[in-house]
């Protein structure tokens, strides 16, 4: 039995000030909700000038705190870049790569996601490594195809074995801050295929062990249907994890309402 994840994406959002105040109310509304905390891995992604604030009100609390990207260099003359181990030491326990608005945005491809999840393992993190289709790749049917791509660029292509742990958040891109969500089916069918393809190159026992979440408007009313889903671990959130009541509501339902 797999333990849900709950991941916060909190974007470019918050200042120092606000990011301590909403991590600490998110370990408050924690220690209130005991039982389901418990039941349920909990993840911060704060910008980074936040992480070690929030890294400090987290302490005590059942909470990770996640960097929002890393290099996939871990030191030297990379201006503007952080890499993993200083994530490490501003108190990271995880990182997210390759997320779609890094992808579209500032080109990343999956080469480069490939190397930074690389380098967040070797750094001691746990990379949550982003995939997922635009809608004119579902609307082509071919969705399948284009999440087997991206799986085998950005993770088979550098974990020859099977990583200590890595997850892997489903995003399809046209769900993303749009409020439109992936049915419950469409999701499972594409965590399904996640799966396998897990089990196809690290070993049955290990997917069967490894978390995979749902990110794209993942919100306290829908959330029950989508992780009542088979293959659906958790999620990676956006605009709901900026909202504490929201995000708190989130985790008792993964925690099974
Ligand atoms: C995200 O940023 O990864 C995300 C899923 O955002 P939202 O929940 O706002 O769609």
């Amino acid at each position: 039995m797999r333990k849900p994840l709950g991941a916060g994406n909190w974007k470019m959002n918050k200042t120092i000030a606000e990011a301590r105040a909403l991590a600490a109310g998110i370990a408050r509304g924690l220690a209130d909700l005991q039982e389901a905390a418990e039941k349920v891995d909990i993840v911060l992604g704060p910008p980074y000038l936040s992480l070690s604030a929030v890294a400090e009100a987290a302490a005590g609390a059942p909470l990770g705190v996640a960097g929002q990207d890393c290099s996939a260099e871990a030191g030297g003359a990379f201006t503007g870049e952080v890499s993993a181990p200083m994530l490490k030491d501003a108190g990271a326990t995880h990182v997210i790569v390759g997320h779609s608005e890094r992808r579209e945005l500032l080109s990343e491809g999956d080469t480069q996601v490939a190397a930074k999840a690389a380098a967040a393992s070797a750094g001691g993190l746990v990379p949550v490594v982003c995939i997922g289709e635009p809608i004119t790749t579902r609307e082509a049917g071919a969705t399948l195809d284009r999440i087997g791509f991206q799986l085998e660029h950005s993770v088979f292509s550098v974990f020859k074995n099977p990583p200590g742990e890595l997850v892997i958040a489903y995003e399809p891109v046209w769900a993303i801050g749009t409020g439109k969500t992936a049915t419950p089916a469409q999701a499972q069918e594409v965590h399904a295929y996640i799966r396998k393809r897990l089990g196809e190159n690290f070993g049955v026992d290990w997917a069967g062990n490894s978390r995979i979440l749902y990110g794209g408007s993942m919100k306290p009313g829908n959330a029950a249907e989508l992780l009542a889903q088979p293959d659906i671990d958790g999620g990676l959130i956006g605009g709901a994890s900026l909202v504490e009541a929201d995000f708190l509501e989130i985790v008792r339902i993964a925690a099974g309402g």
